[in-house]
């Protein structure tokens, strides 16, 4: 497949997640609502695996350019606490054992999470089951929004954003999960032929956030761009994601990191710049499929 040339004007969205993890349309549907949107260029990016690139790929309408691509759960031992943090992961080997294998690992840790999670929930008179929101992930990346939806069925909350809340899975029922060192992250992408690109890096109200030296760090090993452009980063923090990735010589992406009905954002609500996109196509091993 040789990759299309992409106009000047090109709408690329390289974060959005499918029923592989925690987002609401299957692979096949994600590929057609970004038809639909007009998009020129989608990434998948579900969180811990790449189950959703085979059926996304058969799926391709004409005229949409998919980049494979994950969203792996790191984790950052900070001075005072450990910090969770998104790295994208672009145009890698899914092959690579190492890498592979953190992933199920990840997955599985998940798991355990999720189920301790709901055990919580119970031990305080709160009917929620963990088969129950399980088989809703349906054999994707079991995540947190889906125990939202079970506390959303059991009428607890109105909404997956009153679950994310800190009397429910933000705070009170959030549990830490056993996420990959983001350095041996980074390394392993590399070295299974990818791009490393760090989600959102300054969304602080999802918790606590990375300093800026520790992603000079990143840099230094490997990483090779910011997302910027994000619904969870206010215009100032998108300009001081831009300067430091300036500083960092570090490419810089915008999208909507999509999740079906599971959040409001839509896709190609933030995009990133044919620039950006082209280094990363330059730099990956897996090319991008256009039907
Ligand atoms: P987990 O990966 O299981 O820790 O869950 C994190 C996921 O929950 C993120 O990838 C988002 O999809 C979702 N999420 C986090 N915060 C919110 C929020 N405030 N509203 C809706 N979804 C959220
Ligand atoms: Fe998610
Ligand atoms: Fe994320
Ligand atoms: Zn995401």
């Amino acid at each position: 497949m040789t990759p299309r040339t992409l106009p000047a004007a090109a709408r690329i969205d390289l974060h959005a997640h499918s029923t592989a993890s925690d987002g609401t349309l299957t692979p096949a549907e994600l590929v057609g609502a970004a038809a639909d949107a007009g998009l020129d260029v989608l990434a998948v990016t579900d969180h811990d695996t790449t189950d959703g690139w085979a059926p996304a790929v058969a799926a391709l309408p004409p005229g949409l350019t998919l980049v494979r691509g994950a969203e792996i759960s790191c984790r950052w031992g900070g001075p005072r606490q450990t910090v969770a943090l998104h790295l994208l992961a672009y145009l890698f080997d899914p092959q690579e054992p190492e890498l592979a294998a953190e992933l199920a690992r990840v997955r599985a840790a998940r798991e355990v999470r999720g189920e301790r999670t709901v055990e919580l929930l119970r031990a305080d008179g709160i009917d929620v089951s963990w088969p129950e929101i399980l088989a809703g992930a349906a054999g994707g990346t079991v995540g947190r929004p889906h125990i939202a939806q079970a506390l959303i069925r059991a009428g607890l909350v109105a909404s997956t954003a009153e679950a994310f809340g800190a009397a429910w899975l933000g705070e009170r029922y959030r549990l830490p999960k056993d996420d990959i060192d983001v350095f041996r992250a980074v390394r392993l992408v590399r070295a299974a032929g990818g791009v490393a690109v760090l989600a959102h890096p300054r969304a602080s109200r999802r918790g606590p956030i990375v300093p800026d030296s520790l992603i000079a760090e990143l840099a230094a090993v490997g990483l090779a761009g910011l997302e910027a452009d994000h619904e969870d980063h206010s215009p100032a923090e998108r300009a001081h994601v831009r300067a430091l990735a300036a500083e960092l010589d570090l490419l810089v992406t915008g999208s909507s990191d999509f999740h079906g009905t599971h959040k409001t954002v839509q896709l190609g609500a933030c995009t990133t710049a044919v620039a950006a996109y082209e280094r990363i196509v330059a730099s990956g091993v897996t090319p991008v499929a256009s039907a």
